[in-house]
């Protein structure tokens, strides 16, 4: 498999609390790659909690800082990138996201609200109605997260190891629509 993908990135998207982190993880150990996290690294830099940028600076800062993460990832090769939910909001970001091959965890809304009831550091999540806020933001963002290369549909029983095992499986037949951009590093 890592010969097949000859170093392509691997992009994970979707929804808070669909499991990008914990799932791009699992890929970056089956696959021998290097993991990165968009919103780590906007941490990273910034010395800040994604809570404290949206609050002190708001969500076109953090927009801004997550394209710039981007746009440095991209220049990697052998990685596994863990996405913020919106990053797909930005049409510009596609350009990058499209040079690796990208996967959605699709994952349904009563998964994600039971996973972050307890999570207070998601900005966009503070409402009272959980639920209802995660149906609206899925409404605006499914057909964005839909232009992924590879849909993966998640319920409660795989573990993430599973589910980074499924993905691989299913790289060989997406790949050959996608061609290796050169190579920085
Ligand atoms: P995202 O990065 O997409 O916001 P995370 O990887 O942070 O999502 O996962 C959100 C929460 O769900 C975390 O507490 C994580 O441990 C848990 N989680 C993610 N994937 C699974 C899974 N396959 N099985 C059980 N728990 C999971
Ligand atoms: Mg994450």
């Amino acid at each position: 498999m890592e010969n097949l993908l000859q170093g392509l990135n691997v992009f994970l998207i979707g929804m808070m609390g669909s499991g990008k982190t914990t799932v791009g993880r699992a890929i970056a150990h089956q696959l021998q790659y290097r993991f990165f996290d968009t919103d780590d690294l906007i941490q990273r830099v910034t010395q800040k909690s994604i809570n404290d940028i949206f609050a002190e600076e708001g969500e076109v800062t953090f927009r801004a800082l997550e394209s710039k993460v981007l746009t440095e990832l991209a220049a990697c090769t052998k990685s596994a990138i863990a996405t913020g939910g919106g990053i797909v909001l930005d049409r510009l970001n596609w350009g990058h996201l499209h040079q690796g091959l990208i996967v959605w965890l699709d994952a349904p809304v009563e998964l994600l609200a039971q996973r972050l009831a307890e999570d207070n550091t998601r900005p966009l999540l503070k409402e009272a109605d959980l639920a209802s806020k995660l149906t609206s933001l899925l409404e605006q963002r499914q057909h964005l997260y839909a232009q992924a290369d590879i849909r993966i549909q998640i319920d409660a029983t795989q573990t993430p190891e599973e589910i980074a095992t499924e993905i691989i499986q299913k790289i060989p037949t997406v790949l050959k629509q996608k061609t290796v951009p050169p190579s920085n590093n």
